[in-house]
């Protein structure tokens, strides 16, 4: 199957953008990376009016570090955060979960904002911005605003991005010292996206855990912070006994729905296996 006819234009500027979105409203679609939305008009799921590209317009790509924060911009691809020194440095955890996205062809063109607007929830970035407490920049017309990542997963594909905004830039925090991670997903093939997935965060310090997070992908519509499993590591050794309270608490977290491949049962049982995995890692 092809993509229905479609009008396609480049834009220069974000202000080009916003005056598209406002003639076209819902006939238009933003156009990165094209890695997923070309997929889906090519399976007719979307038949938009206009493609407004976004790859020519300056100051939306690169990976900077800066007064406490490392920002990402939305354009950068995932091949550029997966091959960044300073993401090695500061964000060892969005290096882990780089490899896990598609192929190396897919993650040289994907673009790490156009995976956040899409909110799949079998993706590993927005599980990724969850654990790391992530900010995003939304810029329309009148200007920017911040969401936090707690706020912006809202449901199934849809994010706090207004029909007339664009996603401009990831902010991240700098973790501090003694801040561990891990991240462990599961793939019927390498390259597929994931089954179950977690990405977990942890300060570390003579051995007592403080600020867990442990966000999941693949298992609800959005990605999801296990809340009670963190608290049963928040302030305690990393022991084997700690590892078993939080893996059990995962059943109060998480109300996994099935697919095609694995029941609500095997996605609970697949969490608590990839849960103890990352958090022996976190203790290694
Ligand atoms: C075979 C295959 C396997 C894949 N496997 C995985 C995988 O394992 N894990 C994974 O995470 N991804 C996977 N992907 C998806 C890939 O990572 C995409 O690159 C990514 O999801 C979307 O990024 P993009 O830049 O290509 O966005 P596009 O496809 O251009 O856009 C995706 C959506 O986001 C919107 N959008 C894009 N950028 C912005 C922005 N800055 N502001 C507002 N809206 C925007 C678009 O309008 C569109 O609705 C796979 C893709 C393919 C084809």
């Amino acid at each position: 199957m092809k993509a229905p006819p479609f009008a396609y234009i480049k834009a220069q500027t974000l202000a080009e953008v916003f005056e598209l979105l406002d003639t076209h409203g819902d006939g238009a679609r933003i156009l990165a990376g094209g890695q997923s939305l070309l997929a889906a008009l090519n399976l007719r799921l979307s038949s938009p009016r206009i493609l407004i590209d976004i790859t020519g317009i300056p100051g939306l790509s690169g990976i900077t570090v800066k007064n406490g924060l490392v920002t990402i911009g939305a354009l950068t691809s995932h091949a550029e955060v997966e091959r960044s020194t300073p993401i090695a440095d500061h964000l060892p955890l969005l290096a882990a979960a780089a490899p896990h996205i598609a192929h190396v062809a897919i993650r040289n063109v994907g673009t790490f904002g156009g995976s956040i607007a899409l909110a799949d929830p079998a993706a590993e970035w927005p599980a990724c911005c969850l654990a790391l407490d992530a900010i995003f920049v939304i810029t329309g017309k009148t200007g920017s605003r911040k969401v936090s990542a707690r706020e912006f997963f809202q449901a199934l594909y849809t994010t706090a991005i207004g029909p007339a905004e664009v996603l401009t830039a990831i902010e991240i925090p700098l973790p501090a010292a003694g801040t561990r991670s891990a991240f462990v997903e599961l793939t019927r093939r390498r390259g597929d996206y994931a089954i179950a997935g977690v990405a977990a965060v942890a300060n570390s310090a003579e051995g007592v855990l403080s600020d867990v997070q442990l966000a999941f992908l693949g298992l609800h519509q959005t990605p999801v912070l296990a809340k009670c499993a963190m608290a049963e590591i928040e302030g305690r050794r990393l022991t084997q006994a700690t590892i078993k309270s939080a893996v059990q608490a995962l059943a109060n977290d998480l109300d996994p729905s099935g697919d095609t491949y694995s029941t609500p049962a095997t996605k609970l049982h697949l969490a608590r296996v990839i849960t103890g995995r990352a958090l022996n890692a976190l203790n290694a």
